[in-house]
């Protein structure tokens, strides 16, 4: 481990929280170099979201590789690329009635939002945008500059421009109405607000600390802009892909987000890759005003295709999904309930998690859990939000043993630091 600490960068970050020298994974496993076996509830961010060597995206991959297909094809049109559109559009746009055109960016997530910021303010010849309090849309300086960390928005170096940001909803507490706040200063000539080109948001935070909007809440935005003329960009990079028990992170609320940004699990494999959507009308764009070396992931392509069609072509992943939810939420809730109100449940779907009254005692939990064999880690502004981000492809039973250990260092933890106190 010693040639990580003297040659790579201090700003490595989860290899901090995990201290470890991994070399296998399978579905919802990582396997240290000694041999030990540790449940993975972090999964790559939210980028496996089939698990780590799927065995059926693993098999499309091998036989594309070994038949000599395509690697990298910058934006060439290629056979992987077509089918994997295809695919998309039939089982995922049509049957949802999203009439999107697809953009492939370089494949990070930070990516793809710096061309859905730069398209809205080209479409609507505005700078502005509005982002919303715990947002999270990347570090590249667009996308940081929508982001609300102060750990991030200080790596930036230099002021970060052109994002003004409001309170996501509940941000006041339930009584406030955050949409009407909103409203009235952009309606108000003299607010010192100005019309912004668009609103970027999350549908469910994933590092601002699981916030899950409402869908009430989202389909109020989706007016709000329509009545101001502003484009709405939903960040769909973590929540996406099923995340919630349904492909899009919006769809429950019915919305019909302008732009849609995904990445992380698109490909399915842990393969970079990043794709904005955008109603027809807005594609304005001129020829490689949007670019990148790297928007041809074939490999990626070959394993998202393979994912759609394995996973979304009927109901039944997603009712997986569904269920593992309740019994993820049930085993959370069994958790929080016993250390009272300052404990309680955040997020949606299969990003769910416990908010602890400080970041200190999630700190602690989520060592713990290390030495426990669970791989798990926290969000939000004070990393207070002990945060599940398994797999979705993980057992029931695995969902199971990772909540029966976080049962245990809860009870650990908070009755050791209780014996201090008295
Ligand atoms: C992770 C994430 C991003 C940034 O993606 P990268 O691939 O890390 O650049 C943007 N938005 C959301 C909501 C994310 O979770």
């Amino acid at each position: 481990m010693d040639i990580f600490k003297s040659t790579e960068s201090e700003v490595r970050v989860y290899s901090r929280a995990f201290p470890m020298v991994f070399n296998r994974a399978k579905n919802a496993h990582l396997y240290s170099e000694d041999g030990k076996e540790y449940l993975d509830f972090l999964a790559g961010a939210g980028s496996l979201n089939y698990g780590h060597n799927n065995d059926i995206l693993k098999k499309a991959l091998l036989e594309y590789i070994e038949s000599d297909g395509i690697s990298q094809g910058l934006d060439l049109f290629t056979t992987a690329k077509q089918d994997f559109i295809e695919a998309y559009k039939k089982y995922i746009l049509d049957p949802r009635g999203l009439d999107y055109k697809m953009q492939f960016t370089g494949p990070t997530g930070t990516n793809c939002v710096e061309a859905a910021m730069k398209l809205a303010r080209k479409v609507k010849g505005r700078t502005g945008i509005i982002s919303f309090t715990n947002g999270f849309h990347g570090v590249s300086l667009g996308a940081v500059a929508a982001t609300g960390n102060k750990g991030h928005r200080g790596g930036a170096g230099q002021p970060l421009n052109n994002v003004t940001f409001m309170p996501y909803d509940g941000y006041f507490g339930d009584n406030v109405d955050t949409l009407a706040m909103m409203d009235k200063l952009l309606a108000d000539n003299s607010s010192g607000i100005d019309l912004p080109a668009a609103v970027i948001v999350e549908a469910v935070q994933g590092e601002g600390g699981l916030n899950a909007a409402r869908a009430e809440w989202l389909q109020g935005l989706e007016k709000l802009c329509k009545k101001h003329d502003i484009l709405l960009i939903l960040d769909d990079i973590q929540a996406g892909n099923g995340r919630t028990g349904e492909f899009f992170s919006f769809e429950f609320a019915g919305i019909k987000p302008d732009i849609v940004t995904a990445s992380k699990s698109l490909s399915g494999y842990g393969l970079p890759m990043a794709v904005v959507l955008f109603k027809p009308e807005l594609d304005i764009w001129n020829p490689g005003e949007h670019n990148g070396t790297f928007r041809g992931n074939n490999m990626a392509f070959i394993t998202a295709r393979t994912a759609v069609e394995t996973y979304w072509k009927d109901d039944a992943f997603a009712n997986e999904v569904k269920k593992k939810t309740e019994v993820l939420g049930n085993g959370l809730q069994a958790i929080a309930s016993k250390y009272g109100s300052d404990f309680y449940l955040k997020g949606r779907g299969l990003m769910r998690g416990i908010a602890c009254p400080n970041g200190e005692l999630a700190d602690k939990i989520t060592s713990l859990a290390f030495e426990k064999g669970l791989i798990i880690e926290t969000s939000g502004p004070n990393d207070e939000v002990i945060k599940c981000l398994m797999p979705l492809t993980t057992s029931e039973a695995d969902l199971k043993k990772g909540t029966d250990i976080l049962a245990k260092c809860f009870e650990e933890v908070l009755s050791e630091s209780l014996s201090k106190a008295s």
